[in-house]
């Protein structure tokens, strides 16, 4: 998959996604991905990208211009242009699901107040948030979209990591697990994951993960939101 993000800080980007199952999947080839400054589409001498909103209030706003110059010039036959926002749809794990099957998502970061609204109602395909909260900048959720949607890729997480079993997948959380050692400071694991008995094993992680859910996130039984089929 490739996937280009548009940003006024791509430092940011360095670090979180030089590392681990992300590392290894840009090394494999299976995830391309290209961080593009969003100052690199302006004309003028100080790089201008912000103005001030039309009509008062706090803050600056992006300005369309460079935005659609980047949009245009990094959007291709197939690509799917999501704008970072607090007022996106809610990224979920059926999200990622849908993203990842995806050839190439363009990925633009908002900062100040946002952009002007003329980019996102022509450019933008999608909107996502990663939730109800206000963050700086789109970096962070961009790498988080990023995170989720990679390790979703043929290929990027071995066999030992599968994520059929991560909590969302079968639309529970995920239950309790243990390691060695089997008795930790009087605690011991349940005799359960000890019998080998694997079709009681898989009874009674079912069973904990429905518990958990149950008490943590019944919302998530109750509207099915991360079912598997996501929906
Ligand atoms: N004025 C905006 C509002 O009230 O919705 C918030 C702007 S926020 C300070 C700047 C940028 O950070 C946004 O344009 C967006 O790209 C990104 N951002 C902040 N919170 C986000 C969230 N929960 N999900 C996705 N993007 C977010």
């Amino acid at each position: 998959m490739r996937i280009d993000v548009l940003t006024l800080f791509p430092g940011m980007f360095v670090g979180p996604l030089d590392e681990s199952i992300i590392k290894r999947a840009r090394e494999s080839g299976r995830l391309d991905l290209e961080i593009h400054n969003l100052r690199d589409y302006t004309h003028d001498r100080h790089r201008t990208v912000d103005d001030r909103p039309f009509g008062g209030g706090p803050g600056m706003l992006l300005k369309p211009e460079p935005i659609f110059e980047a949009v245009e010039a990094l959007r291709r036959e197939g690509t799917r242009t999501v704008l970072l926002s607090p007022s996106g749809r809610v990224f979920t794990q059926p999200v990622a699901r849908e993203l990842a099957e995806l050839p190439h998502l363009l990925l633009v970061c908002g900062s100040y107040e946002g952009v002007d609204e003329r980019a996102r109602e022509v450019l933008m395909d999608d909107e996502v948030s990663i939730g109800d909260y206000v963050l700086t900048n789109g970096a962070l959720p961009a790498m988080v979209l990023i995170d989720a949607v990679t390790r979703l890729l043929p290929g990027v997480l071995g066999h030992e990591e599968s994520a059929a079993d991560e909590s969302f997948s079968a639309g529970v959380l995920e239950g309790p697990h243990y390691t060695r050692p089997a008795e930790f400071r009087g605690m011991k694991v349940p005799e359960v994951l000890l019998s080998g008995n694997h079709a009681e094993i898989a009874r009674w992680r079912a069973d904990q993960a429905r518990q958990r859910t149950v008490l943590r996130r019944p919302d998530l039984l109750r509207s099915g939101s991360s079912a598997p089929d996501g929906e």
